[in-house]
């Protein structure tokens, strides 16, 4: 937020104006905009204006621009700055000002940012506190000034459905669809539209429609298991709220509709939720000079916080000859292509084949090994444990069978075990790569990202130490780094690994972490911007473009910003799949008052509003505030949890509410940008620089300042 050589005063102003709202001193900020908004004039400009504004220079300097469009320009930040507090009285006030100010003579405003900048937001904004015929009306002059703009036609869908006018309202919605099929909004209203006029097909497919767009709106969910349910579709909407269940757990709404199904359930419950089952072993390669290659012990079967879900027994077959030790101590000694289980009974692990028993472990700890019969080292064998749950708390959690390399400890706990696979950094890396990036990437995007992988491991192993009372160094989530075994090893990954091998990022000779996340958004964070992260040197923010793009700067240009799609390294079609860079959430308050009440008693939810930014544009303060109490939200994954059933994608959000005739949060929406804390590397960028040409080392100093690369010895 510089200036420009020779700005005028007032642009001096404005971006004070803009920087207090943006670091959350709106009271001054509003203030500012007011005084900026006053051009007629109480006499306190004109001597305000005559020195010198800081920071310009020249004769040019210092000097009002026209005051008419300092004005425009004032109000329009002002009335987004309302609208960011949930002011929308006061913000359709200031529309209906500009709106007679952009119509004085001598004013020019084109007609597509008369429709965007004032009659959307306007209509929006009436729309929102349910003043239906004024806000028809804005939408239909934002309609007659630029008849293809899909937001004007998403908001005049919208206020037609309130008013019950349906087929109308369709068309509006279609019509939006079909200009911007990428939003996901559109198809949500229709969805609605069909549940009103009793079709139940064709609101499930609206909601499949805003499903594939982006699986991560949990909160469709909800509906959609009801209209299943009501077409007499129970394994469907079963399967509906399981996927919900498995995003929000202890949702009371969710868990009641799963009781009342479960008796009318056409399938097995196993049945009905899908397993990827692997029917063979997939051959694995041997990195050259395992010997010297650093040791990782991996959690497998972790929840969300990187812990292992307990397993009671688990089911087994290895591709060669493998035995099970107990300490020095060989209990067993297996066959290959065989199932074997093992399972706790009476305190002990007892090992079967085909429901024979075969031996029993009292107590402690016990590993499967691959081990052939010649050389009981070579653990060059693999062996595929069925059934492994995975991504809990996440919209793509599931079961599915692993293939893991050579050895497996199943680590007692109270109530049964839990797996560690012990695996080299390197082929290790052959799985996380392409777990952590789709492997079509760029070749030189994969290589940034072996680089950051390897590091980040080692990192987590010697310093961080997260796991160390869970008895492994890493978790196989995305608490630490996906590991999915050895089943998820490709040849252009592999290669990328092979080509890096041993490299890793230092900063001043030290190791560094170098986190990374899916999508920024348009902007990295810088680690010190998120609250109890801490300054670290070579995570700082950057901006995710060539210098010529442009970052907002004010509210309404944030507003912008989170709305469309700007360019950027990380909008780069295909490496943005979608939603990752842009996405929108709309939730139901009473879903979200549900959920919010479960741990915090802040009562009905009358507002929630974003209170501060960080220099990325994400939210650093968001406020909830309820009829018994307030909740302050500061920390980047309580805001991402808190504000959606399932989590948000990034807390690079513009939220708005809707209000009911009573003045009651109806729903929220929120027009979102990014995946992940948008600190270290953007993974998508990191696709979208190297589809530009340039190299994993260009990427890497991008995205981590300062930092060399350096060699492991091995
Ligand atoms: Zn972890
Ligand atoms: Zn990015």
């Amino acid at each position: 937020m510089f200036l420009a050589p020779g700005a005028y005063a007032d642009d001096v102003e404005l971006s004070q104006a803009n920087e207090l709202w943006w670091t959350g001193n709106i009271e001054r900020a509003e203030e500012l905009y007011l005084e900026l908004s006053d051009v007629t004039g109480s006499g306190k400009r004109d001597s305000r204006t005559q020195g010198s504004a800081p920071g310009t220079g020249g004769a040019e300097a210092g000097r009002d621009r026209d005051p008419a469009s300092t004005e425009i320009e004032a109000r329009l930040q002002l009335a987004a700055l309302y609208r960011s507090t949930g002011d929308l009285i006061s913000a359709v006030s200031q529309y209906r000002i500009l709106e007679a100010l952009m119509d004085t003579p001598g004013v020019t405003v084109s007609d597509g940012e008369r429709a965007e900048r004032l009659y959307i937001p306007l209509g929006e904004s009436l729309y929102y506190l349910h003043r239906l015929d004024e806000a028809e009306k804005a939408l239909r002059l934002a309609l007659n000034l630029d008849p293809n703009s899909p937001a004007a036609l998403f908001g005049l869908g919208r206020v037609l459905f309130s008013r019950g006018a349906l087929n109308e309202a369709s068309s509006a919605l279609h019509r939006s669809a079909s200009l911007l099929p990428s939003f996901p909004g559109n198809y949500v209203y229709l969805a609605r539209i069909a549940e009103r006029q009793n079709s139940g097909e064709e609101a499930l497919t609206q909601y499949r429609e805003a499903l594939d767009l982006d699986p991560q709106q949990a909160e469709l969910l909800f509906p959609m298991g009801l209209v299943y349910e009501s077409l007499g579709s129970f394994d469907d909407a079963f399967r509906q709220f399981h996927r919900l269940r498995n995003m929000d757990r202890d949702n009371p709404l969710v868990l009641a509709r799963m009781d009342e199904i479960r008796p009318l359930l056409g399938a097995e419950e196993e049945k009905i939720i899908p397993v990827k089952t692997l029917g063979k072993f997939k051959p694995t390669l041997k990195v050259p000079g395992h010997e010297n290659i650093p040791v990782l012990r991996i959690g497998l079967n972790t929840s969300a916080g990187g812990r292992g879900i307990p397993m009671r027994s688990m089911t087994f077959v290895a591709d060669g000859p493998f035995r099970i030790v107990h300490g020095d101590s060989v209990l067993f000694r297996g066959k290959e292509q065989v199932e074997h289980r093992v399972s706790i009974e009476e305190g002990a692990a007892v090992i079967t084949v085909a429901d024979a028993e075969h031996a029993r472990i009292p107590t402690g700890s016990f590993a499967v090994e691959t081990a052939r019969e010649d050389d009981a080292t070579d653990r060059s064998g693999s062996i595929i444990i069925r059934r492994v749950e995975f991504a809990r708390g996440y919209a793509w959690s599931g079961i599915e069978d692993r293939q893991y390399r050579g050895r497996i400890v199943a680590r007692r706990t109270g109530k049964g075990f839990s797996l560690i696979n012990e695996v080299n950094l390197e082929e290790y890396l052959y799985s996380v790569v392409p777990s952590e990036m789709p492997i079509s990437f760029p070749e030189e995007a994969l290589k940034a990202q072996a680089v950051v992988a390897r590091t980040y491991a080692l990192y987590r192993k010697t310093t961080v130490r997260p796991h160390r009372t869970h008895g492994y160094d890493l978790c196989d989530g995305q608490h630490c780094q996906v590991y999915r075994g050895a089943a998820n090893e490709w040849e252009r990954t592999i290669r990328a690994v092979d080509e890096t091998r041993g490299q890793v990022l230092y900063y001043r000779s030290a190791l560094t972490s170098p986190l990374f996340h899916g999508n920024c958004g348009g902007h990295t964070q810088s680690s010190k911007d998120l609250k109890g992260w801490g300054e670290v040197p070579y995570l700082t923010g950057v901006l995710d473009a060539s210098p010529e793009e442009l970052f907002p700067d004010s509210p309404a240009a944030l507003e912008k910003w989170a709305k469309t799609a700007p360019e950027a390294y990380c909008s780069i079609e295909p490496f943005n799949s979608g939603p990752e860079y842009r996405w929108f959430r709309l939730i139901p308050a009473d879903l979200l008052e549900e959920k919010l009440n479960r741990t915090e008693s802040v009562g009905a939810i009358r507002r929630i509003t974003v209170e501060r930014r960080n220099p990325a544009g994400h939210a650093h303060r968001v406020v909830v505030s309820g009829e018994q109490a307030s909740l302050v939200i500061e920390k980047e994954h309580e805001i991402r949890r808190f504000l959606g059933l399932g989590p948000l994608r990034s807390t690079l959000f513009w939220i708005e509410t809707k209000y009911d005739a009573e003045g009651h949060p109806e729903e929220f929406l929120l027009f979102g940008g990014g995946w992940g804390h948008g600190v270290g590397m953007c993974q998508d960028g990191a696709g979208g620089m190297a589809s530009l040409g340039m190299s994993y080392r260009d990427i890497l100093s991008h995205y981590y300042r300062c930092t060399e690369l350096g060699r492991l010895d091995y």
